[in-house]
């Protein structure tokens, strides 16, 4: 099917266009940003995560914790009320930034490619592809990826996914020869369930051995922990695989 001929839901009034830009109907973009009240909820949200922290700050600070306790209000209460306060200034505008900052393209062309998700597949391959395109970093880029190709094998399309990760793959490659030694785990993983996908179990399995032994060289945090256990299962379940 050409681009032109599959359609895009306005998401204001349902309208279906055949071109980026504004609705047809309603004249309203295309590819608008999070609506207010989703923004209003993450605002809300944020706020009272950030006011729970500050109260419990505030009850720690009562009860003791040595030097961090606050020595001049008398009661609990007001420990409380001034922690609360001091936090509710620092961390207001981080709970605002969250909630109102600016949309990416690539966040926006993925809300839209779930949107389209149940009536035009075939848009939402597009935008998950915008979406994938405009991603800041390869994480995102990657997240989105796997979305796209969930949707490509429910599409029976299987050459196209194929196609996908092998690009993808060339990417990884690029970017863990650029780093030489300083490449991180992040893309060998990425590398190893890109060629377990594949079905390349030898390459699989050398890329999960590799995450395996660098834990040695690094001081290994909790997340590269779950990796590195993760990467040791997977090696189990290939060497099963290869025999
Ligand atoms: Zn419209």
């Amino acid at each position: 099917m050409s681009t032109q001929k599959i359609p895009i839901r306005c998401m204001f009034c349902d309208t279906d266009s055949f071109k980026e830009g504004n609705c047809q109907k309603c004249r309203k973009n295309l590819l608008p940003s999070r609506p207010t009240k989703e923004k209003l909820k993450d605002f809300a949200i944020a706020f009272g995560i950030f006011f729970l922290i500050a109260a419990i700050a505030g009850i720690m600070s009562h009860y003791g914790l040595g030097r961090y306790r606050i020595s001049h209000p008398s009661s609990w209460e007001q420990s409380i009320i001034i922690s609360i306060c001091g936090f509710v200034f620092i961390l207001l505008p981080i709970a605002f930034w969250i909630a109102f900052g600016k949309d990416s393209k690539s966040d926006k062309f993925h809300r839209r490619a779930k949107r389209h998700l149940p009536n035009f597949p075939e848009r939402a391959l597009l935008d998950f592809t915008k979406a994938a395109e405009e991603a800041k970093n390869l994480d995102k880029h990657f997240d989105i990826l796997k979305e796209k190709i969930r949707l490509l094998e429910k599409l029976g399309q299987k050459k196209k996914w194929q196609d996908c990760l092998h690009s993808f793959l060339n990417t990884i490659n690029q970017k863990i020869q650029i780093k030489g030694s300083k490449a991180d785990i992040s893309l060998f993983l990425k590398r190893a369930q890109i060629h377990e996908r594949l079905e390349n179990i030898q390459e699989a399995l050398s890329d999960y051995e590799r995450i395996v032994t660098i834990k040695n060289v690094w001081n290994a945090t909790k997340l590269e922990i779950e990796v590195i256990n993760d990467a040791k299962n997977h090696i189990k379940k290939l060497q099963k695989k290869s025999i």
